[in-house]
């Protein structure tokens, strides 16, 4: 497999990230990211609902749902802050029974993938492939939003397989971005990859075979995703699922189980990306470029050495941070942001890989999708009187 096969190519001056420079642990100790407002967008998703701003989206009603929707998540991040701990953010699970000393041998790699497959899928995960660690994207160093420290990566290199799992974002939430009802989707995500991440590492591990559960620490998900064949890669930076089209959420399985890895796929995203930029004119910061894939970088919260297209993380952060809720305005407007279980949307995404996507994203417009949703509208229809 090359790295054009996974969308990318690597030039000389690639060096890995650490995960210091990452822009939301930048926004503890960087003070071009942090800002008084920075620090308020960290404090809604902890304090009193009712203060933070009042217009529709944004009630006491929309930040509850939002901030219960990542409790689950939470209480795994927090429970070990006093040691300086904040898993699955800045560490990697460690809440998980010991190895089993007997083995289950499987008579093959393709095998031993198959069953866990299986198994992820039994425990939730929408999506799950699998490829080799490459140590490419392994952060070089970990940072601690608590301490701002930054400490060595401990994930074992000797840990060849990675698993890398998708969870769907709710579709109907992420059409009223940009609000905080519509964070809900993301927080959902998250608590959801928790479970089956630890679930999953604690399958393996019962097997007797070392396992470790990650989420957005240790490693960079999407060229891993990518490997693993979940996605393709795209103009807003982001994976690309032929199921989910941009929803998703990604966590990660690190295991010396024997297992066979898929290979990345294909399905007409780049060509897309190519002639559409969609993304690029919705977004309010200009965050998304327009042009070619390429090795520049905006700041260095973007890879050095990929050719790509990369996203200015400083701005984007910095409307998240002045909406008091994340944003996913790109993914919403994204034409492959559509509910798959409808055939219309199976039959648009089998024009957008062939040369009359021109067509396809024309009439997209042209039928409103990607409009946003009035999240009063959502709550009526969700909450019948
Ligand atoms: S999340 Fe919002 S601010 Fe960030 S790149 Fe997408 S549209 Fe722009």
């Amino acid at each position: 497999m090359s790295d054009r096969d996974a969308g990318y190519e690597i030039t000389d001056e690639f060096e890995p990230f650490s995960q210091k420079y990452d822009v939301f642990r930048r926004s503890f100790w960087d003070e071009r990211v942090r800002s008084p407002k920075s620090e308020r967008f960290y404090r809604t998703y902890r304090e009193t609902l009712d203060q933070w701003r009042r217009a529709d989206g944004f009630t006491q009603r929309d930040y509850a749902l939002r901030n219960a929707s990542w409790h689950v998540s939470d209480l795994f991040t927090e429970y070990k802050e006093d040691e300086d701990r904040r898993e699955g953010f800045n560490d990697a699970f460690t809440l998980q029974r010991d190895v089993a000393p007997e083995r289950v041998e499987f008579d093959t790699p393709a095998e031993a993938s198959s069953e866990i497959k299986r198994v992820a899928r039994g425990f939730g995960a929408d999506l799950v492939g699998v490829t080799e660690l490459d140590p490419r994207w392994l952060y070089t160093e970990k940072f601690s939003d608590l301490s701002g420290t930054a400490r060595p990566n401990d994930i074992p290199e000797d840990l060849g397989s990675v698993i890398v799992t998708a969870q769907a974002m709710d579709y109907e939430l992420i059409r009223t971005v940009p609000s905080a009802l519509s964070g809900a989707a993301t927080g959902l995500g998250y608590s959801h990859d928790a479970l089956v991440v630890l679930s999953l590492a604690q399958y393996i591990r019962n097997l007797g075979y070392r396992a470790i559960a990650s989420m957005n620490d240790s490693a960079l998900a999407i060229p891993l995703a990518l490997q693993a064949g979940l996605g393709e890669y795209s103009r807003l930076g982001l994976l690309i699922t032929k199921e989910f089209g941009p929803r998703v959420r990604l966590g990660k399985v690190f295991t010396d189980l024997p297992l066979a890895t898929d290979r990345p796929i294909r399905f007409g995203v780049k060509e897309f990306c190519e002639g559409c930029g969609r993304c690029a004119e919705a977004c309010p910061v200009g965050a998304i470029p327009s042009g070619e894939p390429s090795t520049e970088r905006y700041n260095e919260s973007n890879l050095k050495g990929v050719r790509k297209w990369s996203v200015d993380g400083e701005a984007c952060f910095g409307y998240w941070a002045a909406q008091n809720s994340d944003c996913a305005i790109c993914m919403r407007v994204w034409p492959y942001n559509k509910d798959y279980e409808k055939w219309w949307a199976r039959a648009g995404r089998r024009l957008a890989g062939t040369r009359l996507r021109g067509f396809m994203l024309w009439l997209d417009g042209k039928l409103g999708f990607g409009d946003r949703v009035r999240p009063r509208d959502w709550w009526a229809r969700v909450t019948p009187s």
